[in-house]
């Protein structure tokens, strides 16, 4: 049996740092050593050793009476025994040859049943733990020991603050420290219950507990206890009812008397039962969680260590110290987070070396110039960012955010115009066709601003005057006649086409390149992991560039995209109109659609968005149907509607959405699952069904439909009977028209679980760690770029409990030195 000797080094360091003030541990020291030495002392088997142990009176120490002076005096010398206890120890064990323990993850072990027990250990191991609990914490996500001490309270109740009963005031959350007077059982509203009469120097209180008769046994008369929980009035007296209380003894007060943690439950979970438990789980084993963040790093941040940071996350000593802990171990979710991305990222970009291009082309000036307007600020800085990344010899990597119609094709256009210059393809992906079909037709249209078309073939344009050779542009998509296919995979093979666009399908199947050098990939489809192979697969490591137009903060872009670098376009070109918003009340709904009437006689299209329903695909379809019928027959009788939603193959959307973009249909009804993100300049109004349910972000994703020609264009929201908050999202969103301040609120006011709506997963499970905040999340970033600039394979021994904790949290990484 050995004697680890670590928590109490650590306590009197902190003692030392603190001034020998007795605040190293909560409760005193003494307290802390009652508990400790009575296990240590076992592991003293040397006489001698023992008998300076015993003059030190660890068990029954009196630090709190000391002088400072003694204090320190007294630390050192048991410091000093500690040193010698070990010593000793390790010279028995070299002896024995018996494994030695490794520092920060030794135990205390009180009994030979523990041995085998580790902070990884099944939650059973505790004494008090049933198989029965177990199963009940196993519910809660709680398997193993570790999984306990991260059980974090969703609060804390400040019971911290004791009042006299003269001064208790009603209606608030007050603590007392009284003493028993008399208690008994009586009956209220037929259930059998305590009642007590407590008293102070300043009066005395009734305090009730309902359907609680055992407790009029327990508090006998002069029985002193802190009671804490709300005042009350009960004729005219204030009354504790079913208050938390809890008996004055010689040990620290969990439930009353001070910041008291209430746990997540599920049924069966008794809140003081999972209280005392938690209190024995982190005092018996926080100590033994090894701190894996380097030291150097804790210390420059001032962060508490780990196990601190854990005990005092659930039982903290004030205020103070629940934010610290609270920074430390949010910052610990944060910065493996952004480890993991960024490991991401390196081994994408340097696992191959890319293709550094020269961005001196004189087709890009050439270009530019060519444009029938300036490029915004905006876009020149993402320009910029966009060509120093293409001119470095490992791959870039970079997310591309701005609003719809904030210009991210032409900026994309320049950089694959840059690839073909250097006598590379580019390939531009859409999420569907008709879109890579729109894109085609843009970037076309672009180009014959300095080209000249020369040769033109269905699904195939080339310019020429930009390069040496015709710059050719090629459409591969589902409809292309298979012959015609086959015509464009073998030109994409000789390189004879450079820019190529499709949908994502282009990198997958059969297509085989010359020399890839950038592939734009549009809209929030993820750009993942299987598609970097399979283009490794065929010998490739070109520039990525994805785009997309949902504005994601900055932290929760850092959270999901950490692996890409970011650029964003927060500016509109000069002129744009904003889509008048409106809310509107139920009792507005015929003029809405008496407006959409007038619209559409005016030649103008509408789309109409269905109420959110939060069932299946087939039902959401099913509603819509029944929605489409109803406006066709009853509202919008004389005019022509089409219909979408998510229950319609792709071919099926496709034909409906050619035919509304042709003008063939004047209102479109669509579910809200349906990615309409195609553009009809011709569409005015946007009403959307329910609005009170959808989050901003995605309101303003709707809206984004409409205001794309030079009309004036409507979003008019229809809600039934918003809740406040619900309201509140309605005013906002009429006066607000920037993408990214909405998206913000809405991580705001729903948090990040939902600022997707329901589809996006890929959210890390961060208890501590808020989105919101943003400061600490830039540390974190900071902090692991810097330490993969200075241990690029985290091969250094002080980052060894850190790897060991990355592939922990990152198993399926797996590529941790
Ligand atoms: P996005 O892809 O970001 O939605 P686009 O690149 O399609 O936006 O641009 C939307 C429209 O704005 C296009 O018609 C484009 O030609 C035009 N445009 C782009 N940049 C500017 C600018 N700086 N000034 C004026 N119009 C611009
Ligand atoms: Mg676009």
């Amino acid at each position: 049996m050995s004697l680890n000797a670590e928590p109490l080094r650590k306590i009197l360091d902190l003692e030392n740092k603190k001034g020998y003030s007795d605040s190293a541990v909560i409760g005193g020291l003494d307290r802390f050593l009652h508990n400790w030495a009575s296990q240590a002392v076992e592991s003293i088997a040397n006489p001698r050793l023992l008998k300076r142990w015993n003059k030190l009176h660890l068990g029954d120490s009196n630090y709190a009476s000391l002088s400072k002076a003694q204090r320190q005096g007294w630390a050192e010398s048991v410091l000093d025994l500690l040193a010698e206890v070990e010593r000793g120890q390790e010279e028995k064990n070299q002896a024995d040859a018996a494994p030695v323990v490794s520092q920060p993850s030794s135990r205390v072990r009180k009994q030979k049943t523990e041995v085998d027990q580790s902070i990884d250990s099944p939650i059973t191991v505790i004494k008090g733990i049933s198989s029965s609990l177990a199963t009940k914490f196993n519910k809660l996500g709680v398997k193993v020991i570790r999984d306990l001490l991260y059980f974090f309270p969703h609060r804390h109740l400040d019971y911290s603050q004791r009042k006299p009963i003269a001064q208790l005031a009603e209606g608030k959350e007050e603590t007392i420290l009284a003493n028993v007077w008399q208690a008994q059982e009586i009956r209220l509203g037929g259930r059998r219950s305590t009642e007590a009469i407590v008293g102070d120097e300043t009066g005395n209180v009734r305090v009730v507990w309902f359907n609680n008769p055992y407790l009029a046994k327990k508090l006998t008369t002069n029985t002193r206890l802190v009671i804490s929980g709300r005042v009350g009035l009960f004729k005219g007296r204030h009354v504790f009812e079913s208050p938390e209380w809890e008996l004055v003894e010689d040990k620290e007060l969990i439930h009353v008397g001070r910041l008291v943690p209430l746990y997540p439950l599920t049924q069966g979970l008794r809140p003081r039962q999972v209280r005392k438990l938690m209190k024995q789980v982190v005092d018996q084993w926080a100590w033994q969680l090894a701190d894996f963040l380097p030291p150097g790093l804790r210390e420059r941040q001032k962060f508490l260590e780990l196990p601190r940071a854990i005990s005092q996350a659930h039982f903290p000593q004030d205020e103070d110290m629940q934010t610290r802990a609270r920074i430390r171990l949010a910052f610990d979710e944060l910065f493996l987070l952004q480890l993991g991305v960024l490991n991401k990222k390196r081994a994408w970009q340097e696992g191959q070396p890319g293709t550094p291009l020269s961005t001196r082309a004189p087709v890009l000036e050439a270009f530019l110039r060519s444009l029938p307007f300036e490029l915004t600020l905006a876009q020149h800085k993402v320009l910029k960012e966009l060509l120093a990344d293409l001119e470095l010899p490992r791959p870039m990597s970079r997310l591309l955010q701005g609003e719809v119609g904030s210009g991210k094709t032409v900026v994309a256009v320049a950089g694959l115009l840059t690839a073909a210059a250097n006598g590379y393809q580019g390939a531009f992906m859409a999420p569907t066709e008709i879109l890579a079909e729109q894109h085609f037709a843009t970037i076309c249209q672009l180009l014959s601003g300095t080209g000249h078309l020369e040769g033109k073939e269905d699904y195939q344009h080339s310019y020429s005057g930009l390069l040496p050779h015709p710059l050719t542009v090629a459409l591969l998509i589902g409809d292309t006649t298979r012959a015609k296919k086959r015509q464009l995979q073998q030109r994409i093979l000789t390189g004879e086409i450079d820019i190529i666009i499709g949908t994502h399908a282009l990198i997958q199947k059969d297509v085989e390149f010359h020399r890839l050098g950038l592939v734009v990939v549009d809209e929030q489809h993820r750009f993942g992991v299987t598609q970097r192979s399979a283009l490794r697969q065929k010998g490739f490591n070109p520039h990525v560039l994805v785009m997309t137009a949902t504005p994601i903060p900055r932290t929760l872009a850092l959270t999901l995209y950490g692996d890409l670098d970011l650029s964003v376009i927060d500016q509109l070109p000069p002129g744009r109109q904003a889509v008048k918003t409106k809310w509107l009340r139920p009792g507005q709904r015929d003029s809405a659609y008496a407006f959409i009437g007038r619209q559409v006689a005016d030649g103008r299209q509408t789309f109409i968005i269905c109420p959110l329903v939060e069932e299946s695909e087939a039902i959401q379809a099913r509603a819509a149907t029944a929605e489409y019928e109803r406006l066709s027959q009853d509202v919008f009788p004389s005019l022509s509607l089409g219909l979408l939603h998510g229950r319609m193959s792709a071919a099926e959307k496709d034909k409906v959405m050619r035919r509304f973009r042709s003008g063939e249909m004047d209102i479109l009804v669509a579910t809200p699952v349906v990615e309409v993100g195609i553009d009809v300049p011709n569409a005015t109004v946007m009403m959307v069904e329910s609005a009170d349910r959808f989050g901003l972000s995605q309101l303003h994703q709707f809206r984004g439909r409409v205001g794309r020609g030079q009309e004036q264009s409507y979003c008019m929201l229809l809600a039934q009977n918003p809740s406040e908050v619900a309201r509140q999202r309605l005013d906002i969103i009429e006066k607000t028209h920037d993408g990214f301040e909405l998206a913000e609120e809405d991580l705001k006011l729903r948090g990040p679980g939902e600022f997707f709506g329901t589809r996006q997963s890929g959210l890390p499970d961060l208890r501590m760690a808020k989105l919101s905040d943003v400061a600490l999340l830039e540390l974190a970033r900071g902090e692991a770029i810097r330490l993969f600039e200075i241990d690029p394979g985290l091969e250094k021994t002080e980052h060894s409990l850190l790897v060991k904790e990355l592939t922990r949290v990152w198993p399926e990484a797996g590529e941790w030195s």
